[in-house]
């Protein structure tokens, strides 16, 4: 570390800014270097989803436990479409699926809340300014560039609509992904998610478009664009030099979905222990991580193999039929995901061969 009680953080999305939170309020000074002038540009007023499948812990408890307040508006999504173009099922989450947050640069985005909070505890955010990776302690960057498996495509807009939840398996309107309509009190987003062949997606983003306008009475004004990409390493690198790498910057990321969030939040909070405490991060990260980012090679490869036969019609099925089973443990490496392994990793190398190892 370049000084004990003296921190340098590049970057100020989730998992930077849970670092500082962490660090700050265990006595040390803390300063991110923000690219942009703002936190949560890389977003639009979209909404996202903090997952409870992909992790045994409530996502809000989650969160309180990485000592992160729930400052921020969330709604719990308990009912949700689930479609293929053809079947389609209306399921009722007994334990919500996700909580429900708005992602951006604007008072009320979860991005805010956290700047907010940063900013109550005595970190200082240089907007507009950058240092070089060998400079800061910890790099919290964002999506590596050349790394990225998945993109969305999508719009944000104003809706008179009750609130909905619904998702698309299609491969003419997601290809390898999903489509998925949100409308929460008046704000909507629908978008895109496609994996692999990223070429296809405003195709996909058109046959989503058309999929949802002509199948809901949406009654949208005030349509803008939303959309981004993802990034996911198979190894991924928690340190630079003698920089601890946190979130997407070290390839954390959900392979299945792109629900990155909660790895950013609780890589945040791990890197921050480390320096607190005085541990190995990248041992402790491998140990927390790896048997998660294996499951996710499983889960990709059943999705994109097994799974889509008769247009995801099986997949739709097995959500379906699981759905509130709590021993249905896909995200956290199962015995018959161990077995798996090896053919689904072989699959991915070939298919995803630009992914670095
Ligand atoms: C359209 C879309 C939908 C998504 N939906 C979901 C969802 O429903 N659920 C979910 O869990 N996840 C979702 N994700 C993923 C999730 O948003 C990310 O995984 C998560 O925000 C990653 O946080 P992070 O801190 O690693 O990076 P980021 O949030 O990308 O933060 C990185 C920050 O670093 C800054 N930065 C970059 N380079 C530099 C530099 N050189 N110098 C200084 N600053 C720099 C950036 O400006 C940015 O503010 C979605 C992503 C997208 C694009």
């Amino acid at each position: 570390m370049k000084s004990s009680k003296h921190i340098k953080i590049l970057g100020a999305g989730i998992s930077g800014l849970t670092a500082a939170i962490n660090l700050a309020k265990s006595g040390y000074k803390v300063e991110i270097f923000e690219k942009q002038k703002e936190v949560g540009k890389r977003f639009h007023g979209d909404f996202q989803g903090l997952s409870n499948k992909t992790d045994p812990l409530d996502a809000l408890e989650g969160l309180v436990s990485c000592n992160i307040a729930v400052n921020f508006p969330y709604t719990p999504l308990c009912n949700v479409t689930l479609t293929n173009g053809k079947k389609k099922y209306d399921i009722t989450f007994k334990k919500p699926l996700h909580y429900i947050v708005r992602r951006g640069p604007f008072p009320g985005t979860l991005d805010y809340c956290l700047k907010e909070q940063a900013l109550d505890c005595g970190i200082t955010i240089h907007f507009k300014e950058t240092l070089l990776p060998e400079d800061v302690d910890i790099i919290a960057t964002g999506p590596i560039p050349g790394n990225i498996p998945a993109a969305a495509r999508g719009i944000v807009f104003s809706s008179s609509s009750k609130n909905l939840a619904v998702a698309v398996c299609n491969d003419d309107l997601a290809y390898k992904g999903y489509s998925y309509l949100l409308v929460v009190n008046g704000h909507g987003c629908m978008a895109t998610v496609v994996f692999n062949e990223l070429k296809r997606l405003e195709e996909c983003f058109k046959m989503t478009k058309e999929y949802f306008t002509s199948t809901y009475d949406l009654n949208m004004t005030e349509p803008s664009p939303m959309g981004g990409v993802g990034s996911f390493c198979r190894n991924p690198k928690y340190r630079i030099g003698n920089a601890l790498c946190i979130g997407e910057a070290a390839g954390l990321q959900d392979f299945v979905a792109g629900f990155g969030m909660r790895y950013a939040f609780q890589s945040g909070y791990l890197a921050a222990e480390s320096i607190i405490h005085g541990f190995d991060y990248a041992a402790a990260a491998k140990d927390t991580f790896s048997r998660k980012l294996k499951a996710c090679i499983v889960n990709r490869w059943l999705w994109e193999t097994a799974l889509n036969h008769h247009d995801y019609s099986l997949l739709l099925d097995i959500i379906n039929l699981t759905a509130n089973r709590a021993d249905h443990t896909p995200h956290q490496f199962n015995p018959l995901q161990r077995i798996l392994y090896p053919f689904a990793l072989n699959y991915i190398k070939k298919q995803y061969h630009f992914l670095e190892s």
